[in-house]
């Protein structure tokens, strides 16, 4: 069985590979690629391949998905799984890209079982063994780093790595040797300070969203983790070494040997 997946695995790659061009100019440019180098960034490319030929994109309100648009939302999703594989995303096959943010309008019960009424503009979504919904306008405007922090992409494939152990919860399965206790006072303790912050009145020292729950914090503080993690780090030490552990990638220290790679 594992010989047939990795023949089938190897076909994908060659029959499917991303054309080299179209590779090139999709991820030219996205800041959340920084530092990696030409071994992370071919590995990066080959998980792209998988991703695109198991998922299935399609455009609302009027979008026609392109290549070049395939392969910005696959690189960036695929980021998040660079040292951890494609089955971290099995179970699911849709995704589905808006011109801009989308309303929805529905009743959404609790934790406590009472059904509240929701109606609001959001920048993406994602299904528990459902599609993720994407707004191209955020995609876009996040593309270039110019709202540190921000990441669409990041933020709902991390939903989907949440919900590898049910319902989104702020705690993904965590890899043998990671320590339960460890991320739950990490996170529990990040999570109580924004909340503190908040009441106060005080400036938050990330994007106060992560606020909303436990499952959007984990989802924040991901896209923190690889879009600004010097804020992150700076902030949340404790969150951003769980998430070293978790991801088994440390941007923060690659961003950091780029830099003075580039003053050199
Ligand atoms: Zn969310």
């Amino acid at each position: 069985m594992k010989l047939f997946k990795r023949a089938r695995i190897r076909y994908i790659l060659i029959r499917h590979a991303i054309p080299h061009d179209l590779w090139e100019e999709a991820t030219e440019q996205v800041t959340v690629f920084g530092g990696l180098s030409a071994v992370e960034k071919a590995h990066l490319r080959e998980l792209a391949t998988l991703f695109l030929y198991e998922k299935h994109f399609s455009g609302a309100q009027g979008v026609e998905v392109t290549p070049d648009m395939r392969v910005l939302v696959a690189s960036q999703a695929c980021l998040l799984i660079l040292t951890l594989g494609m089955e971290y995303f099995d179970g699911w096959r849709e995704v589905v890209i808006y011109p801009g943010a989308f309303r929805v309008s529905r009743d959404q019960m609790d934790e406590q079982g009472i059904v509240h009424h929701e109606d609001r503009a959001l920048s993406g979504e994602s299904w528990s063994r459902g599609p993720v919904i994407l707004s191209w306008d955020d995609i876009q405007q996040e593309r270039l780093g110019n709202h540190p922090g921000r990441n669409v992409i990041l933020h709902e494939f991390s939903h989907k790595l949440d919900m590898l152990n049910g319902k989104a919860n702020g705690m993904p399965p965590l890899h043998s040797g990671m320590d339960r206790h460890q991320w739950t006072l990490a996170f529990s303790e990040a999570y109580r300070q924004l909340q503190n912050s908040l009441e106060h009145h005080h400036r938050p020292c990330i994007n106060p969203y992560a606020a909303t729950n436990p499952a959007e914090f984990f989802a924040v503080v991901c896209e923190y983790f690889f879009s600004a993690p010097e804020i992150l780090e700076q902030n949340c030490p404790d969150v951003y070494r769980q998430l070293r552990l978790y991801y088994r990638q440390d941007p923060l220290f690659r961003l950091k040997d780029r830099m003075i790679d580039t003053k050199l």
